[in-house]
C-alpha cells in the first residue's frame, strides 16, 4: 500500500467527512470515504470525523466495522480523530451513553460534551506542539476534552488561561499516542491546514 501519495480515508457514517476530504486532498495525499471493511483494508491511514459519537459507534457496527477497525488501529494503521473521532478513539469515556462502543487506542478519559450544555461552542487560540507559524484557532462545538491521560500519550495543546476559558482553562484538547491523533476540535471547519498536515506526515512515515 506505500506509495509517493499515500491513501487515507475518512470513515464517513455521520459527520463533517466532506471537509475532511477537502482537508486531507490539500495536504497532498489520496482522500477516499470509507464504509466498508473492504475499503478500510486499502487505505494507509483513517479520519474519524467530527459529528456524534453515538451515532458513529451505532453505525460502526451496522456497518461491522468495529472489530476490522479495532485490529487496525492495533496494527499501528494512522488514525486521526477530531470532536466525535476523538470521543471514538478514546480508551474511555464519561458522559457517554452507555452502550456507546469505543474503538480505543488513545491511552485517554474523555468526558463528552464538557465544555458544558449551554457552552455549545467555544473558541480560542492555541499553542499547538510541534506546529510552526503561531497558535491554532481552534473551534469547539459541544466538544469533549481529555480529563486524564496515561504516560504514552504526548499532550499537545491545553486550553489557555483567559478569563473566558472558564472551567476549560488548562484542559487537554489535543493528544498524540504512536500513530493516533485526536484533536477536540476542527480543524477541517477552519482552513487551516496544518493539523491535516501533520497527520499526513504520520500517514507518510508509517507507509
Ligand atoms: N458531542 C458530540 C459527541 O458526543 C461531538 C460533537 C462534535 O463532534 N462536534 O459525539
Amino acid at each position: 500500500m506505500s506509495a509517493a501519495q499515500p491513501r487515507v480515508g475518512v470513515l464517513a457514517l455521520q459527520g463533517d467527512v466532506r471537509e475532511h476530504l477537502a482537508s486531507l486532498s490539500a495536504s497532498g495525499v489520496v482522500a477516499v470515504t470509507v464504509r466498508r471493511e473492504a475499503e478500510l483494508a486499502e487505505v494507509d491511514g483513517l479520519v474519524i470525523p467530527g459529528g456524534e459519537s453515538t451515532t458513529i459507534s451505532r453505525l460502526l457496527a451496522v456497518f461491522e466495522l468495529l472489530d476490522p477497525l479495532r485490529q487496525r488501529i492495533a496494527d499501528g494503521m494512522p488514525a486521526y480523530g477530531s470532536c466525535a473521532g476523538m470521543i471514538l478513539l478514546a480508551d474511555k469515556v464519561l458522559d457517554g451513553r452507555p452502550d456507546q462502543h469505543q474503538l480505543g487506542g488513545l491511552d485517554v478519559i474523555v468526558r463528552r460534551n464538557a465544555f458544558g450544555r449551554q457552552v455549545d461552542s467555544f473558541e480560542e487560540d492555541l499553542p499547538f506542539a510541534g506546529l510552526d507559524d503561531g497558535p491554532v484557532h481552534a473551534v469547539f462545538i459541544r466538544a469533549p476534552w481529555v480529563e486524564s491521560a496515561g504516560q504514552a500519550v504526548e499532550v499537545l495543546a491545553v486550553v489557555p488561561e483567559t478569563p473566558v476559558a472558564g472551567e476549560a482553562a488548562g484542559r487537554i484538547v489535543a493528544v498524540r499516542q504512536g500513530n493516533v491523533l485526536a484533536t477536540a476540535f476542527h480543524p477541517e471547519l477552519t482552513g487551516d491546514g496544518r493539523i491535516h498536515r501533520l497527520f499526513a506526515e504520520i500517514v507518510r512515515e508509517r507507509a
